[in-house]
């Protein structure tokens, strides 16, 4: 009766009578609109451009660290994964950048589409195509145009964000249902393949809830083989869920120390990494086939790559043209391309 009569009486002056818990409710109602609306102009704008993104809960980061501590301590450890997971499983949560100042409330995947690039290299009058796989070229690019994009779009709305350069990516893509994970490792995603790149950023733009999927792998990996028998390595075993990273190219000739006898010369294949079990992958059939044309180096500039040794500065043709080949800079070191290059046209 009371509730009633007051209803009346303001309904006579014109105003909506809300109880003070009503207008908390609604304000919340309207701040997760607000969220909601955000989030899907977000990933809105991934596609605009031409790329393709996902929103979780900062909290996820939990999940993320006990991924990294089952694999630690599960049977596949490797000093590789040693790496990866003390990023993200101290406390200190390395991954956040020391100038990111403002309390993260989500993580932020992003996909994007990433041909691999052909360099051509003059070398006694021959010219030989030199391949650089999806993940290496023009990744620090691309992870600036990613962050600005999204910094651009948050900021009208008062929020930002940051890099987070190694946290897992690919998990964070698997967990939040952008990519699946192929027998190889290595992550798919239905319009790209293969061949893309995965970014992480943190953020402080709120995010309660998103789906978070569990680690999968590709249908089509069921009953195939063919990266299993195509590694020349023998690192992909078709009963394990992880690769032998330890038995991997791709992490051997990252490194600058001198190759181990077990890989046969005719197992190089790129100037950086390997991208064997990504191009006879079925799956890739039609994304393989989108190459980029990249740089082109002269006799001397091949002379002088070839020939380099110790921590000398290149020349400043040559810089330029490491440089045009968008080869990300932590594999410029002298004493990992010289010694990749000679690999593949010695
Ligand atoms: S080659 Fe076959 S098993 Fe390997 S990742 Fe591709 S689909 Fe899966
Ligand atoms: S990247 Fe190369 S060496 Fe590594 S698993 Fe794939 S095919 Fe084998």
């Amino acid at each position: 009766m009371w509730n009633g009569k007051r209803k009346n009486r303001v309904k006579k002056s014109g105003l909506n009578y809300r109880t003070g818990s009503d207008i908390i409710k609604t304000q919340n109602i309207f701040i997760t609109r607000q969220v909601k609306k955000m989030i899907t102009g977000l990933l809105n704008e991934f596609i605009i451009q031409g790329d393709r993104g996902a929103v979780v809960p900062f909290s996820r980061i939990e999940n993320l660290k006990k991924d990294m501590m089952d694999l630690q301590n599960g049977e596949f450890h490797t000093e590789w994964l040693n790496r990866m997971a003390n990023h993200i499983t101290d406390e200190a949560n390395k991954f956040i950048p020391s100038d990111f100042s403002v309390k993260p409330c989500s993580l932020i995947t992003v996909l994007i589409p990433s041909p691999k690039v052909i360099l051509k290299f003059n070398y006694n009058g021959k010219l030989i195509p030199v391949e650089v796989p999806t993940h290496y070229t023009n990744w620090d690019k691309n992870n600036d145009r990613v962050l600005k994009y999204i910094i651009d779009y948050l900021k009208p709305h008062g929020y930002t964000a940051a890099k987070a350069v190694t946290l897992s990516h690919k998990l964070l893509a698997v967990h939040s249902g952008l990519a699946l994970y192929g027998r190889n490792n290595i992550c798919y995603n239905d319009d790209y393949g293969s061949y893309m790149q995965i970014m992480s950023y943190i953020s402080d733009l709120p995010c309660n809830e998103s789906p978070w999927f569990p680690i999968r792998r590709m249908e089509s990996c069921e009953n195939c083989r063919v990266c299993v028998t195509s590694c020349p390595t023998g690192a992909i075993d078709f009963n394990r869920q992880l690769i032998n990273s330890d038995r991997c190219i791709t992490l051997v000739n990252e490194l600058p120390d001198e190759f181990p006898i077990w890989i046969k010369k005719n197992a190089h294949n790129s100037i950086i990494g390997c991208s064997i079990c990504q191009d006879c992958c079925p799956v890739n059939a039609i994304n393989k086939n989108n190459i980029k044309l990249g740089a082109t180096f002269t006799e001397e500039e091949t002379a002088e790559l070839l020939n380099h040794k110790g921590n000398e500065p290149y020349s400043e043709s040559l810089s330029v043209k490491i440089e045009m080949a968008g080869i990300l800079q932590e594999y410029t070191n002298p004493n990992v391309l010289p010694r990749n290059l000679a690999m593949l046209i010695l």
